[in-house]
């Protein structure tokens, strides 16, 4: 299948337009075409190898939303027409626990990741988001319901459910107090998913020009970091804080504000480990924590809860031959507050 897209070639150099070929449907296959394509701080970590040596030529987009053009013979859950979208993953094993509990991110054979990394065959590279056709085995897709608007949508497969499924598993709700460091893709979602949760939502953020939006995304404190002493008044304050940030954080600061029994989870990935105090963590039996994305089930269960409570991602959309400027602008935080792509630009 003929598709148009943007790669990168080398971790150095601009994306530029890339044309190549998609699989042809299997019995299980969907294919749909592309409407819109977010783009994750993860796609310029990769393309630009701050995680480690990435595979070239990398079309990155994990953040994937279109309509249903074509369903194989086998398919049973989409039908020509239908919304559709795919997020981090295109596999995974489909055997060990973790997979069979629907906790796909997890899989104890490694997830297949939607691109940088190897299809299940081991031999075909996976191309992402950033193009207009795409081709997935049904069981790795999720049904967006009608009643949501695609550009809003499609940040919603990597930045909404990994916000989601953290604010669920520590129980987000009313009465617990809940802090979101960095008003980014992934941060401004957790702003929105805790205040539709019922918790009093804290935002943490080095750039004061945001406070206004997110107090309209249901923000009730906006805390501006550059000066360490806001740190002081705010100890022993939060159940929950989510560090989103994509750079590397004064770690100990926010532990402190822990409350007993509190969490702080890191979602952002620097390429540098951190520097933890064990004093900071003994105090209080606080726990410092890790969560990634979101399995199958709980990335439907999110859409499904966004159309209930019409929640979707605040997006800047853009044209293909803009990614390069978007990126720039992404590293510099400024972003309002995710770019998406229209697919039918590329
Ligand atoms: P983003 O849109 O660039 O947002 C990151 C935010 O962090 C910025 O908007 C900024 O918010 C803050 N920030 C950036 N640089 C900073 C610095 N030097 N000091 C302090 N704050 C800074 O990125 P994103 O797409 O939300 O992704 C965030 C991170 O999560 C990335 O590292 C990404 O790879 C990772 N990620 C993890 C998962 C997972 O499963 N755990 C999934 C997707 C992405 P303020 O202006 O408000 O300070
Ligand atoms: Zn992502
Ligand atoms: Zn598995």
């Amino acid at each position: 299948m003929e598709t148009r897209g943007y790669a990168a070639l080398a971790a150095n150099t601009p994306l530029q337009p890339f044309a190549f070929e998609r699989r042809e449907l299997r019995a299980g296959d969907i294919a749909f075409d592309i409407k819109f394509s977010g783009i994750c701080h993860s796609d310029i970590h990769q393309a630009r190898e701050e995680w480690g040596s990435a595979i070239f030529p990398m079309v990155p987009g994990h953040e994937i939303v279109g309509v249903v053009t074509a369903v194989g013979s086998a398919v049973t859950k989409f039908a020509i027409g239908d919304q559709v979208g795919v997020g981090v993953f295109i596999d995974s094993c489909r055997t060990c626990e973790n997979c069979l509990a629907g906790q796909q991110q997890y899989c104890l054979d490694g997830m297949t990741g939607t691109y940088n990394g190897y299809e299940r065959d081991g031999v075909t590279v996976a191309l992402g988001g950033y193009s207009n056709k795409y081709v997935i085995d049904q069981d790795y897709a999720v049904l967006v319901p009608a009643n949501l608007e695609l550009s809003g949508v499609a940040p919603l497969l990597c930045a909404g459910i990994t916000l989601y499924s953290p604010l669920r598993h520590w129980k987000a709700g009313p009465g617990t107090k809940v802090a979101v460091i960095g008003l980014g893709g992934l941060g401004h979602m957790g702003v929105k998913f805790a205040a539709a949760m019922g918790a009093e939502v804290t935002v943490f953020s080095h750039s004061a020009s945001k406070e206004a939006d997110a107090k309209r995304m249901g923000a009730e404190h906006f805390v501006v970091t550059k000066d360490p002493a806001v740190f002081e008044g705010l100890k022993e304050s939060f159940d929950l804080i989510l560090n989103t940030v994509s750079a590397k954080l004064e770690i100990n600061l926010y532990l402190g504000l822990l409350k007993l029994n509190g969490t702080l989870v890191v979602i952002g990935l620097p390429g540098e480990p951190y520097e933890v105090s064990a004093f900071n963590l003994l105090r209080l039996r606080r726990s410092l924590a890790g969560s990634m994305i979101g399995g199958l089930p709980e990335l439907q269960e999110m859409l499904n809860f966004c159309s209930e409570k019409n929640i979707l991602s605040d997006v800047e959309i853009i044209k293909a031959d803009y990614i390069n400027e978007a990126y720039e602008r992404t590293v510099a935080s400024d972003v309002k507050y995710r770019f998406v792509i229209d697919a039918s630009t590329f």
